[in-house]
């Protein structure tokens, strides 16, 4: 029996057809019993595709992700809390400033004034310049800044009349040791050239200036009229000996040496040719004080 197996496909198509005819005609529909077609079921999903059920509402996300917790600092290197409360409640109190100490009696009001105004008392040097034979005048007080001397004197003469050209501006005390030493030059050079002093050139006395010149220098004795600066020699009778460095073994050389050592008896400081390239041409004579009674005679 070949035949009975495409029959009963037809019958199965059929009736598919039909049933298709029946639901979409709405005018059978209304005639025809209304057959429920349950819609078709999905089918199971696989359980490892189901999507996981919400435990619990989280948070949203922030837009900042939370930032680890910093370790505690050690409590040493930790700032106290500040109490702003007090602070503000403070009353503005200035402090007062540390009152300074006392100052002694003599440095004090009027004292201290009389002090600094009142120069030395110069009246002995002076009566000591005039037995020594020196003629000098007073000159106003000297305050140029720092460079001060209060009791200068023009000196323009020195004992047994030996000239000072253009004259010097000493304090007397200075001035007392110049003429001092200017006799015993007068007695070396009786001795070495057998012709009396007559003058003596000098390059400078009180001058406003640093030491060698050098504005940055250390004020120079010349600033305080304590320094005198000799350049050369007068005599009668005999060339000036002006000062530099001689022939060895000469009468200028001898006079020259001589005069220098008796200057180191008068004045702390002492310098001339030889001791540095400022003092080649001239003897610079001072009295300043030094540390431990130091000299410096070269
Ligand atoms: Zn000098």
């Amino acid at each position: 029996m070949p035949l009975r197996r495409p029959t009963i496909f037809l019958a199965r198509s059929t009736l598919g057809l039909g049933l298709w005819a029946l639901a979409s005609s709405p005018g059978l529909a209304a005639e025809a019993p209304a057959v429920p077609v349950p819609p078709p079921l999905p089918p199971e999903r696989p359980s490892e595709l189901k999507p996981a059920q919400p435990a619990e509402q989280k948070p949203a996300p922030t837009s900042e992700p939370a930032m680890p917790t910093p370790p505690v600092r050690p409590a040493e290197l930790t700032t106290p809390a500040k109490d702003p409360a007090p602070e503000a409640q403070k009353p503005e109190i200035p402090t007062p400033p540390p009152t300074p100490p006392e100052r002694p009696a003599e440095l004090s009001g009027e004292a201290a004034l009389a002090l600094k105004v009142a120069p030395p008392d110069d009246t002995a040097c002076r009566a000591r310049l005039r037995r020594l034979g020196v003629a000098f005048e007073p000159l106003p007080a000297i305050a140029e800044g720092q460079c001060t001397a209060p009791l200068p004197l023009k000196v323009t003469k020195l004992a047994d009349d030996i000239a000072l050209p253009g004259g010097a501006t000493l304090t007397c005390q200075v001035a007392e040791s110049f003429a001092r030493w200017a006799t015993e030059v007068q007695v070396v050079a009786d001795r070495t050239l057998k012709h009396p002093l007559t003058g003596l050139d000098l390059g400078g006395t009180y001058v406003c200036r640093g030491q060698n010149h050098d504005v940055d220098a250390k004020l120079s004795e010349h600033a305080f009229a304590a320094a005198v600066d000799v350049m050369g020699f007068a005599f009668a009778g005999h060339p000036s000996i002006a000062v530099k460095a001689m022939p060895a073994g000469s009468e200028e050389e001898e006079f020259l040496t001589s005069v220098r050592g008796k200057a180191c008896g008068f004045f702390r400081t002492v310098l001339g040719p030889g001791s540095n390239a400022a003092h080649a041409n001239h003897f610079h004579l001072d009295d300043r004080e030094r540390n431990a009674g130091h000299r410096l005679c070269e």
